[in-house]
């Protein structure tokens, strides 16, 4: 199949956008592919609509760059098509995907992953029960439909995001029945070390010490060192158990939100066969690139929070590198316009990264979350519970995947978006070796769900008639 532009970049949040805005730049020929509606991945989701209906505040700050992005992008001359969702890439390049129920074949001859980031998943009892979902989600309701679930709503978890979304829904003039803070005590003693770093980007510190300020102005109850989280309740989630400083208490609930940090989500670069490592500090696998982000397979680069966690501004330059990679390798642009590019973004770079090492040692990916008791379920696609793992590692199971033969664990629609870290944790755990040594779960497509319709409307031999 010959190649039917020069790039094609998988996601419009803010890697992906500045991806082809660098790439339209030098004058590359490149096609975008975002299964959201409109431009702005995640931070800036949904931000041209909220702008027309004039309510902008629930993105607070962020509202301006968010927008500025968004219009370049518009403006840029990329082949943007939203509402399509890639199920596929191949090793030569060929990218598959559906949009309106139709799939269509793709080639190029380099594709930047700018997937973004997924939620932690987060297996505590009764975390199946209607009523609880993760934060990301809530504040995707919050961001594109305006919407918050049922009160009383409680969110429990770590990290800024939590925070941030507490401080999104009391601007609504919604604000949450109370914050169960799940980070593990000595916070300040971890991260200490590592201030200098994030001293250097004091304005990270600022927005975290604003949302703090917002939730202690709004009342609402914040309650530090919290364990043993679970969602009780018949056929839906009707209250929230925890303990805290050694005393268990039970609270009313209708929507419990759930948040235990994010990891680079790395399903499409797993899937075609590209390097990965086990991150200790993240506890989950990232893709092995190179300084521009090229992955161990030439022409297959990761952006943004796809490449490792790095938020919105750090995203926005490593796309932008990325793109100019490909623009070098094409003849676009020369050596010395490479380096001089270098230099510029790479020192961004750098200081934008110096913030990760704190907030990672601040809030930690806690060990409660990973292996958790045996009636809780890990895999919700074929409903296997921890026991269940424990028994196949008993049975002789060495590694995710041996799991997943023998017990379709990770086999389902999610194709172990929602358990293949708490998989390969508690196999480690009970074999008693670090999770970096098993080999992580095999990822096999359609990457997302898509019916036999869509997939028989893929011909691969009329590639060049049935291309998006
Ligand atoms: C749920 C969630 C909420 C967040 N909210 C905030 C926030 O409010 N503020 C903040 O500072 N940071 C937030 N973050 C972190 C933030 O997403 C990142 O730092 C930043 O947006 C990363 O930019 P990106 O371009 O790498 O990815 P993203 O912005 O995540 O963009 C990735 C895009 O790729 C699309 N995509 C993914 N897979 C496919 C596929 N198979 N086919 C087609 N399209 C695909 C996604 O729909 C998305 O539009 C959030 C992260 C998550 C996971």
């Amino acid at each position: 199949m010959s190649a039917a532009c020069d790039l094609v970049i998988l996601g419009a949040g803010p890697a992906g956008m500045s991806a082809a805005i660098a790439a339209s730049r030098c004058g590359l020929s490149t096609i975008v592919l975002d299964d959201q509606p409109e431009p702005g991945g995640q931070i800036y989701r949904a931000v041209e609509r909220r702008a027309r209906s004039g309510d902008a505040a629930s993105l607070g700050q962020d509202h301006a760059a968010g927008a500025a992005l968004v219009e370049a992008f518009r403006g840029c001359g990329a082949d943007y098509r939203p509402a399509t969702q890639v199920w596929q890439i191949e090793r030569d390049l060929t990218v598959l995907a559906s949009h309106a129920g139709v799939s269509s074949a793709l080639a190029a001859t380099a594709i930047v992953i700018a997937t973004g980031a997924a939620e932690r998943p987060v297996p505590i009892p009764g975390w199946t029960l209607p009523g609880v979902m993760t934060v990301g989600a809530g504040q995707i309701l919050l961001k594109a439909s305006a919407m918050v679930p049922p009160q009383p709503l409680w969110i429990a978890g770590q990290g800024p995001l939590p925070l941030l979304y507490a401080a999104q829904l009391i601007e609504a003039g919604m604000p949450p029945s109370g914050i169960l803070d799940t980070t593990p005590p000595g916070a300040l003693a971890r991260g200490w070390r590592h201030l200098p770093g994030a001293l250097a980007n004091w304005r990270y510190l600022a927005k975290g010490l604003n949302y703090l300020a917002t939730i202690k102005r709004a009342g609402v109850p914040l309650v530090r060192h919290v364990t043993e989280v679970a969602a009780r309740g018949g056929g839906r989630l009707t209250s929230v158990r925890y303990a805290t400083r050694g005393r268990v208490h039970e609270v009313a609930a209708a929507t419990l939100l759930l948040h235990e940090g994010v990891v680079p989500q790395v399903q499409v670069s797993q899937s075609v066969g590209a390097r990965h490592i086990w991150d200790d500090m993240l506890q989950a696998p990232v893709p092995v690139l190179d300084a521009w982000g090229e992955t161990s397979l030439p022409g297959l680069f990761a952006a943004g929070d796809a490449a490792g966690i790095g938020g919105a501004a750090l995203a926005a330059i490593r796309g932008q590198r990325a793109a100019l990679r490909v623009a070098h390798r094409v003849g676009r642009i020369d050596d010395g316009q490479l380096q001089e590019l270098d230099e510029a973004t790479g020192l961004k770079m750098r200081r934008h990264d110096q913030i990760r090492p704190f907030l990672n040692a601040v809030f930690p990916p806690r060990r409660a979350i990973h292996v958790p008791g045996d009636d809780v379920i890990v895999c919700r696609c074929e409903e296997l519970s921890a026991r269940d793992i424990r028994q196949a590692v008993e049975a002789g199971c060495v590694g995710p995947n041996q799991v997943k033969a023998m017990t379709r664990c990770g086999m389902g629609p999610c194709q172990g978006r929602q358990c293949a870290l708490t998989l390969q944790q508690i196999i480690a755990d009970a074999r008693g070796v670090p999770a970096a040594v098993l080999e992580c779960l095999t990822i096999r497509p359609p990457l997302r769900p898509i019916t036999l319709g869509e997939l028989a409307s893929l011909d691969h031999d009329r590639a060049g008639a049935n291309r998006m």
